[in-house]
C-alpha cells in the first residue's frame, strides 16, 4: 500500500488524487484533518486495499468518522500506525519479561535467605545437641532443606531460561521493525530517514577520524514524463530497476538510499574522486544501456537515464551543506543536458 500511494503522490496524478480525496471527504461529511486526509488518500489511492473496503463499508452504513474511529483505522492500516503499534507491543512484552525476571530474582533471594536461616538454625542446634538421635534429626532436616533449595533453584533457572528466550525473540523482532522503518518498501534500499542518519554519522566519523567522504545524488531524467506516459505502475518498475543497479554498486561500506521520489543517493567513504567518478559512470552507462519493456503490454519503453552529481566533503562541513553541494552538482548535470555525472569541485565558482 505505502509504495504505490507514495509513488502516486510524487507523480503528476498527485493533484488529481488530492482533489478526489477532498471531494470524497466532503461528500462523506468528514473533516479534512491531516490524519483523515492521509487515511482517505491511502484508501482512494489504492481502492482494493482493506482500508478502502472498510471506509466504503462505513460510508455506506452511514457510520460517523469520529476521532476514535480515525485513530483506530490509522493504527491498523497506515504503515506508520502499524509500526507504532508494533513498537508498543514490543514494549509491552519487554515490560512483562523484565518484571518476570525481577520477580525470579526476588524469589531467588527469598529462597537463599530461607536456606541460610535453616543452616544457621542447624548450626545452633548442632552445638546444643545432646545425643546421636538429636543429630540425626538435624541432619535429616538439613537434607530436606537442601533438596528443597535445589528444587527451587532448578525451577528458577527454568523460568529465567524462558524469559531469556523471550527477550532474544523480542530483540530479533525489534531489529526487524527497525529495519522496516529504515527501508524503502518499493525499492528495498535504505530510506530517507536511514540516509539522514547514515550521512550524519559518516560526516562525524570523517571529521574525527579523517579520510575522504564523498556523496553522490542521482535523479532519474524525465521521470514525471515517463510516469505520465506509461502510468505509475511502470514508473515503480523503473524506480526498482534503477535501485537494483545502485544496490549492486553500493556494496558495504558504500551506502545507497532512495532519498526522495525519483532521487537516490550514495555515500562513498574512503574513496578517491577518480574511483567515485568511475563507479557513477558505470551506474550511468549501465542504466542507459538497457531497454526496458512494459510488463503488462510488452511495449518497448526505451532506456531511462540518470543524472548524477557528487561532492567531496570539506573539513568542518555539515551534512546539509555537503548535501547541498552534491545537489548543486546534480543540477549542473541536469542543466548540462542530463545523463551525465558532475563533480561539485569542478563547477565554476558562481554555480
Ligand atoms: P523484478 O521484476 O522483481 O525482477 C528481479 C530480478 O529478476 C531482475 O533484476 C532480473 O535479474 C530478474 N528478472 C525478472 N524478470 C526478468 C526477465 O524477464 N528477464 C531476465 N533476464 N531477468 C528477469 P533486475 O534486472 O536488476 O531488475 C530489478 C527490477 O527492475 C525488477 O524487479 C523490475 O521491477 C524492474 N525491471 C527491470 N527490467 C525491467 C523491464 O524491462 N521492465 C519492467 N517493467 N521492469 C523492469
Amino acid at each position: 500500500m505505502t509504495a504505490k500511494v507514495e509513488t502516486t503522490l510524487r507523480s503528476p496524478q498527485a493533484y488529481g488524487l488530492a482533489r478526489k480525496v477532498i471531494d470524497a471527504m466532503e461528500a462523506a461529511g468528514v473533516w479534512p484533518t491531516p490524519l483523515n486526509f492521509e487515511l482517505w488518500t491511502h484508501a482512494l489511492g489504492e481502492p482494493e486495499s482493506v482500508l478502502a473496503v472498510e471506509i466504503q463499508r462505513m460510508t455506506a452504513a452511514g457510520q460517523p468518522f469520529t476521532e476514535a474511529v480515525t485513530d483506530g483505522l490509522a493504527a491498523e492500516h497506515l504503515p506508520r500506525g502499524r509500526l507504532t503499534e508494533q513498537i508498543r507491543d514490543a514494549g509491552r512484552v519487554l515490560d512483562r519479561e523484565l518484571s518476570s525476571v525481577s520477580s525470579v530474582i526476588a524469589e531467588a533471594h527469598r529462597s537463599q535467605a530461607a536456606y541460610g536461616q535453616t543452616l544457621d538454625q542447624a548450626a545452633t542446634n548442632i552445638e546444643a545437641a545432646a545425643d546421636g538421635d538429636g543429630l540425626q534429626t538435624i541432619v535429616s532436616g538439613l537434607t530436606t532443606a537442601t533438596r528443597q533449595a535445589q528444587h527451587e533453584t532448578e525451577s528458577l533457572e527454568k523460568k529465567l531460561e524462558v524469559s531469556t528466550q523471550e527477550v532474544v525473540r523480542l530483540r530479533q523482532h525489534l531489529e526487524m521493525v527497525r529495519r522496516d522503518a529504515m527501508t524503502d518498501a518499493l525499492t528495498d534500499l535504505a530510506n530517507r530517514k536511514a540516509f539522514d542518519e547514515h550521512l550524519a554519522a559518516a560526516c562525524k566519523h570523517a571529521e574525527t577520524e579523517g579520510g575522504a567522504l564523498t556523496l553522490a545524488v542521482l535523479d532519474i531524467d524525465f521521470f514525471k514524463r515517463f510516469n505520465d506516459t506509461w502510468g505509475h505502475q511502470t514508473g515503480d518498475q523503473v524506480l526498482r530497476y534503477v535501485a537494483s543497479v545502485l544496490g549492486r554498486t553500493a556494496a558495504n561500506p558504500r551506502f545507497a538510499a532512495r532519498y526522495g521520489g525519483e532521487e537516490f543517493a550514495i555515500v562513498f567513504p574512503y574513496e578517491s574522486v577518480a574511483m567515485v567518478e568511475a563507479a557513477l559512470e558505470n551506474v550511468r552507462t549501465e542504466i542507459a544501456s538497457r531497454s526496458l519493456r512494459r510488463r503488462s503490454t510488452n511495449d518497448e519503453l526505451g532506456a531511462v537515464t540518470v543524472s548524477a552529481g557528487f561532492a567531496v566533503r570539506r573539513r568542518g562541513e555539515t551534512a546539509s551543506a555537503f548535501l547541498e553541494r552534491a545537489d548543486a552538482a546534480l543540477y549542473a548535470s541536469k542543466r548540462g543536458g542530463r545523463n551525465r555525472v558532475s563533480c561539485a569541485e569542478r563547477l565554476p565558482k558562481a554555480a
